[in-house]
């Protein structure tokens, strides 16, 4: 729930449908590693690396009001020594690998967690267990050393958008987008190029029959290889000669020899082939070298703006109030 500004909902209302505009503002961030391997692959990300040298336990977090929030959120607090999933392991029990990573791919954009984690370091979230095996999150805050500030990552689902996502203490998406990207309306990036060495693209959680848009200008040079592995598929090779791959589409719309525009629609997105729930597999190459889509496009963020704003806002600043009572708490 929403606490409106105005403690009127109606008028909080009435103003967000008449203003949703979501502007986008350009940011350029390149991360990178080309891996190389050949199959689709859709393990979840693990985040275990070394062995904890002395990770901190934190108790069990108390359940927070859940009046306040909904059923099952819970609060998990605790300082970091030098890794995550042994602390989330140590705070939170046995989700605590899947919380470690669900936590780590929303700040990936900022820091790498198996790497960058000093001492003094801390994690906060609040989270419930979700019956599909991955954890939900609705708020993140890491206090980073060696950043000297504290990350947010605040999940909100503006007026007007199919998806909840997360967006920072500004008002400003946390997950970097591809400019010229494949697909507009996805849900998150749940893997990234360099999450997994057999894992050749990046995936995008969309619902089937999202639309699927050619990245650049190029012709269509096969469709539906492979299936048992790639699904409903097409490959394209651009005019500056990278070849694209799109994978577990639901429906093609072009065949081999097609010439496509940049951002016409050549496919909707499904779960074909190789895929254990719907989403888009982006795969970039150019010659034997495979290409990170993160380096390949500009990147860019939303970032909300007018009335929108100030509802996420308020609801942040509830959120985070909860936050600090809860970690006060614990
Ligand atoms: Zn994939």
């Amino acid at each position: 729930m929403i606490q409106p500004p105005f403690g009127k909902p109606w008028l909080l209302y009435v103003l967000l449908g008449s203003s949703l505009a979501l502007n986008l503002v350009m940011v350029l961030d390149r991360p990178s590693s080309p891996e190389d391997a050949e199959v689709e692959d859709e393990a979840v990300a693990a985040d275990a690396e070394a062995p904890a040298a002395e990770a901190v336990a934190a108790p069990a977090a108390p359940a927070i009001d859940p009046a306040s929030l909904g059923e099952g959120w819970q609060v998990t607090a605790a300082p970091v020594d030098s890794n995550l999933a042994r602390t989330f392991q140590l705070a939170a029990g046995e989700q605590g690998d899947a919380l470690a990573a669900a936590y780590a791919r929303l700040f990936v954009w900022e820091l790498d967690l198996r790497r960058d984690l000093q001492k003094g370091d801390s994690v906060e979230v609040i989270w419930r267990p979700h019956p599909t095996a991955v954890v939900e999150v609705l708020a993140a805050r890491f206090h980073s050393r060696k950043l000297g500030k504290t990350l947010e990552a605040w999940r909100w689902q503006p007026p007007g958008q199919a998806f909840a996502t997360y967006w920072d203490e500004t008002g400003r998406g946390v997950e970097r987008r591809l400019v010229g990207g494949p697909i507009q309306h996805y849900e998150q990036i749940t893997a990234l190029l360099k999450d997994r060495p057999k894992h050749k693209g990046m995936d995008f959680k969309a619902p089937v029959g999202a639309e699927v848009l050619a990245p650049a200008h190029a012709t269509v040079t096969r469709t539906n290889w492979n299936w048992a592995a790639n699904g409903n598929c097409v490959e394209l090779q651009f005019d500056d000669g990278h070849i694209a791959k799109l994978l577990h589409l639901s429906e093609n719309k072009v065949e081999a020899g097609q010439r496509v525009t940049a951002g016409q629609v050549i496919a909707l997105s499904g779960n074909t082939g190789r895929s254990t729930a719907p989403h888009l597999h982006y795969e970039l190459h150019k010659g034997e070298q495979v290409v990170d889509p993160l380096d390949y496009h500009d990147l860019e963020q939303q970032q909300l703006t007018g009335a929108t704003l100030e509802a996420f806002l308020a609801e942040r600043a509830r959120m985070a109030a909860t936050l600090d009572q809860a970690v006060a708490a614990i």
